[in-house]
């Protein structure tokens, strides 16, 4: 499998190639030349595999650079019930009533989906700084959730080393704490004396600088990656095979046996006469959304992508009028569900190069123009053949969801979760499941849940007293030279 830059330009590259890489040199972000297909004979025999296993199989089709055995031992490493609350499914589904689903994604170290994607993050860096002697100093800014999974992930790594900066005292007392009572000697906090956006500025200002950039071998583990989505299509087929396993025609199918051709025990059903799902997705940055498109162009039965949206509603703008205009800083709110608080959907161009038909210029065009507007043959071709549709949340919607969740259904889910299930109660189809992904559980956002129920969302075990740990970071000055002054002192010299 080679990848190419939305943008057209640049040379074609390996998996292993990008993994260590942010942006292609072009501006554009990396895609496979394709999407391999999955016929039904397939689907049938990925049904009976552990989570690992599936995700093996899936990202064997995307990366032959890495030796089988390893990706396999990788994987495995991964995505054990150990490291994702216990639960052997890794991503179980909750069934709310039947046909209702919440597909849970928040059991990881950090109790936010983006584990799923960045403890595999971690393990093939490790893996691949190894095999080339090399090393990673990773340097990024977090207002919460993307920073702590990123730390869990890369923390004891041989070769990486992390400098996270945070607004000093603007992170939850929750969120500073599982950053902060980490005591791995490979991971900096730096609290800088600003805001998040300050803190960006920094880690753009340092990026941009190519030559320090260079010799001082700084990466980023940002939603871009094309290795965090592709971890993150897993999990479409896992949260299909579990809310269709009793669907008529399926129960009598047993698994095929290792390798078998499609031809195995009779042809294999017609894709279209595979029961189909929906999924509605809380989104900021398209990322974890994208990775629905990914899965559905593999030929998994998806019947609607349903993408909710919180005030900030660049994306379900676009969805409802073909019109993608994202807004500056000044016009992105606060809200109750922060880790959806975006202005600009960084993975979005993604899915649009796939709309253009891979056409570049276009791509690029669209891209660096202020806003752009679809063509009405496109905006049919993004509900039709793409199956997109969209919704929003506000703050009162976030907060009555949570309510009837909790009185309905006796399941306390988090602000952003709620956004994703508001807008999945309007878009529901008769006959089709509807999976709604749970992105945070509540503890990470009890503020919020008390607003909403009156009452303190309940702790992991393990996780009580974790504001009382001792804490490791380092008040910095909203400086770039500071910040560059505490890597030099810092990074891992090789
Ligand atoms: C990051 C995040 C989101 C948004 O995901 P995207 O991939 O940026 O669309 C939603 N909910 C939670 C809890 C998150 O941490």
């Amino acid at each position: 499998m080679k990848y190419v830059s939305t943008r057209g330009g640049g040379l074609q590259k390996r998996f292993c190639d990008i993994l260590l890489e942010g942006l292609a040199d072009d501006g554009g972000l990396y895609l496979p030349t394709h999407y391999p297909q999955v016929d039904a004979a397939t689907l049938a025999r990925w049904r009976t595999l552990s989570y690992a296993e599936l995700a093996f199989e899936i990202l064997s089709l995307y990366i032959d650079d890495i030796p089988a055995e390893d990706l396999r031992r990788l994987t495995a490493q991964t995505y054990r019930a150990e490291v994702f609350g216990g639960r052997p499914e890794i991503t179980p589904l909750h069934t709310l009533e039947p046909g209702l689903h919440l597909q849970e994604l928040s059991n990881g170290p950090t109790l936010a989906f983006k584990d799923m994607a960045m403890q595999l993050l971690g393990a093939l860096f490790e893996y691949e700084l190894g095999r080339r002697g090399e090393a990673l100093n990773i340097l990024g800014a977090t207002s919460g959730d993307t920073g702590s999974a990123a730390e869990y992930a890369m923390r004891g790594r041989a070769g990486v080393r992390v400098f996270m900066l945070s607004p000093h005292g603007r992170m939850s007392a929750f969120q500073q704490a599982q950053m902060f009572s980490l005591q791995d000697a490979n991971i900096h906090n730096l609290a800088v004396r600003g805001v998040f956006d300050d803190c960006q500025d920094i880690v753009k200002a340092v990026s941009n600088d190519l030559a320090f950039k260079k010799s001082r071998r700084i990466g980023t583990v940002n939603s871009i990656n094309w290795a965090r989505l592709l971890a993150q299509v897993v999990y479409y087929f896992a949260g299909y095979f579990q809310a269709t396993k009793d669907a008529p025609g399926l129960r009598s199918a047993s698994p095929p046996p290792e390798g078998a051709t499609p031809a195995w025990g009779g042809p294999a059903p017609a894709a279209n006469d595979l029961p189909r799902v929906s999924f509605t997705v809380p989104s900021g940055n398209f990322g974890n959304v994208c990775a629905g498109h990914v899965a559905r162009q593999m030929g998994l039965p998806i019947a609607q992508l349903v993408v909710a949206t919180n005030e900030n509603d660049v994306l379900d703008e676009f969805f409802r009028t073909g019109r993608y205009a994202p807004r500056g800083a000044a016009q992105t709110h606060a809200t109750s569900s922060p880790s959806m608080d975006i202005s600009k959907a960084s993975n979005f161009e993604r899915f649009i190069a796939d709309l253009f038909g891979r056409d570049g210029a276009r791509v690029h065009s669209a891209f660096t123009s202020p806003s752009f507007e679809l063509s009405a043959a496109e905006k049919a071709e993004v509900e039709g053949r793409y199956a997109f549709a969209s919704g929003r949340s506000s703050h009162a919607d976030r907060l009555t969801t949570i309510r009837t969740c909790q009185q309905r259904y006796g399941r306390l889910i988090d602000p952003h979760t709620a956004d994703g299930l508001k807008v999945a109660l309007e878009r529901r189809q008769a006959g089709v499941p509807m999976i709604v992904l749970e992105t945070a559980l509540p503890a990470k956002f009890a503020e919020t849940l008390r607003e909403a129920t009156g009452q303190e969302p309940p702790r992991l075990a393990g996780l009580e007293g974790i504001e009382a740990l001792p804490k490791r970071v380092t008040v910095i000055d909203n400086d770039v030279q500071a910040v560059r002054t505490f890597i030099d002192a810092h990074v891992d010299p090789r």
